[in-house]
């Protein structure tokens, strides 16, 4: 079949969840057996989100071949199990390069380059780069922004363009928000009215809408709502708050989002989905009563969306387990020498996150030595893990002094150091390591135990690494370096064998935790905690009869 295109955008406020509406559709296409891809398109002019820091955009996801994304990528892939690439986000400063690129080499043969044709040109170019390859049935692309933004006006055109030239092959969802006014006892469609006739303004008609709201909307509001916006009576569905995302494609398909996106697009449905893979997850994340204590340890935990990818892996991981996550997210910051372990003590597991600068690594430092010390299941990721190596350093190997050169570049024990190819590099975006790259775990590791093999790609975005001068050391001192990449040597994994569970990761394995497919290393680890707890509980129990 010819790809379909499926436009997805918003209106009335930001944050309404397109990222979740536009994977929960992927995922149901998806269980009907149709190839699907979510590609979104973000107007700032930033060439991508790595520069960006989390207060500005949440976490910046990376993608196997090593783009740095919109943290919706990390939805899209949690809900369909498919990888994205560089091609599913696109920004303004992308297009813009682009097109001055050909500009400069005269691809444009004199002509003065403008907004329209040559902006819109190339971001239809871009819209329609997954659906030329063949690989796709549906191509769903979610544009950023809100509809009335200035900045998002070219995109919205090159929509209303491709609409017009790929006919029943393409259709649009508008997302809006429908408040409800607790003085008045109404829930309100004005908002929605007004952010559809800026839609038809710009020449584009919505086939269906999805309305976002904490209120039931009754049956004949969104007949009102229909016959206001010219879209039909059943193509009209609600999105109303739920206790988990991983709940919203199922409230779709009971409103049948999925079967009236194959009819508009002219394709007869044949099948119901086969999502009961998707069912047993949410059966068991309903089921689990008993909680599982975790800490996450960052400078960002006051953002909901910085450590995003850790939060739902996590959360996976425990669901699996017939737990319920229970997560404590503890500010680095604050962490003392005195107040350690009143903060940890009641945690069955900690995790030391990612992150960049000095800042809050040594409240990092004071909760592993905690950790260790206490013998707490524990799992470092990237920062985590090079403050895991920092601390055993001045802890263990009695190298009082020992930091990365991120946190202090004069330090005699360079435990840390940035890789050698980042040392000639002056720009700051895009220059990482980053992306997939081959690990080769040791056998008989737990590492390998957990991954059911020694044979690994995972995903990269860092400057520094595992200095390999002090391996040896580390080694005879009990912790060992159990993965590494094969041809450059670079540590990629350690971990401390007689710990219940002490591994760090320079990599970042949350990335690739899908609902379907758990990430070994978090079930492994969440399993670990709940052992812990176990233990510490019969140890409890055991005192009270004493
Ligand atoms: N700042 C560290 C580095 O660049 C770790 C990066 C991270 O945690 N993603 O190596």
């Amino acid at each position: 079949m010819e790809p379909k295109y499926i436009f997805v955008t918003g209106g009335v406020v930001s944050s309404l969840g397109k990222g979740i509406i536009s994977a929960s559709l992927a995922c149901l296409l998806k269980a009907r057996g149709y190839r699907v891809t979510i590609q979104k398109f973000d107007p700032y002019i930033n060439i991508d989100p790595g520069t960006l820091n989390p207060y500005e955009h949440g976490e910046c996801y990376v993608t196997v071949d090593g783009h740095e994304a919109d943290l919706d990528l990390g939805h899209y892939e949690r809900f369909t199990n498919v990888n994205t690439t560089r091609a599913n986000n696109v920004t303004t400063g992308r297009i813009y390069q682009s097109v001055i690129d050909k500009e400069r080499r005269g691809d444009y043969l004199g002509k003065t380059v403008q907004i329209i044709p040559h902006i819109t040109d190339e971001i239809k170019r871009n819209v329609k780069l997954l659906g030329n390859t063949g690989n796709f049935d549906f191509i769903i692309t979610e544009i950023g922004g809100t509809i009335g933004d200035i900045e998002s006006l070219p995109f919205i055109e090159s929509v209303r363009q491709l609409r017009w030239e790929l006919g029943e092959n393409s259709l649009c969802i508008h997302l809006t928000y429908v408040p409800y006014l607790h003085a008045a006892k109404e829930l309100k469609t004005k908002p929605t009215q007004h952010s559809v006739k800026l839609l038809q303004e710009a020449g584009i008609q919505p086939d269906i809408l999805v309305l976002r709201t904490e209120q039931d909307i009754p049956a004949a509001m969104r007949r009102k709502i229909a016959q206001f916006c010219n879209v039909s009576p059943e193509a009209v569905v609600q999105s109303i708050d739920c206790s988990s995302i991983y709940e919203v494609p199922v409230m779709m398909h009971a409103q049948h989002l999925d079967e009236i996106v194959l009819r508009k697009t002219g394709v007869t449905p044949t099948q119901e989905p086969h999502m009961a893979p998707w069912m047993h997850f949410l059966e068991k994340m309903h089921a689990a009563t008993e909680e599982v204590n975790i800490a996450l340890v960052g400078k960002y935990v006051e953002l909901q969306d910085a450590y995003k990818s850790i939060n739902e892996a996590l959360f996976h991981a425990a669901t699996y387990s017939d737990r319920k996550l229970n997560l404590t997210s503890i500010h680095s910051e604050k962490i003392t020498k005195e107040n350690v372990d009143g903060l940890l003590k009641d945690m069955d597991g900690v995790i030391v996150a990612p992150g960049f600068g000095q800042r809050g690594v040594e409240g990092k430092l004071t909760a592993l030595e905690w950790c260790r010390t206490n013998d707490v299941p524990t799992f470092g990721i990237c920062l985590g893990m090079q403050c895991m190596v920092i601390e055993f350093a001045r802890n263990v190997l009695g190298l009082k002094e020992a930091n990365s050169t991120e946190v202090n570049p004069t330090t005699k024990d360079n435990v840390i150091d940035l890789m050698e190819e980042q040392k000639s590099l002056s720009n700051l975006g895009g220059t990482m390591r980053l992306g997939a790259y081959d690990c080769r775990l040791a056998e008989g590791s737990r590492a390998a135990a957990a991954y059911g093999t020694t044979d690994i790609k995972e995903r990269h975005r860092h400057r520094f690494e595992f200095n390999n001068d002090y391996r040896r050391r580390y080694e005879e001192a009990g912790m060992k370096c159990v993965g590494e990449n094969p041809s450059t040597h670079l540590v990629e994994v350690i971990e401390i064998p007689e710990k219940r569970w002490w591994i760090g990761t320079q990599y970042h394995p949350e990335y690739s935790s899908t609902v379907l497919n758990p990430h070994p290393l978090f079930t492994d680890f969440i399993k670990a905690a709940v052992k812990y707890r176990g233990e510490r509980l019969m140890e409890e129990f055991a005192e009270t009869k004493n």
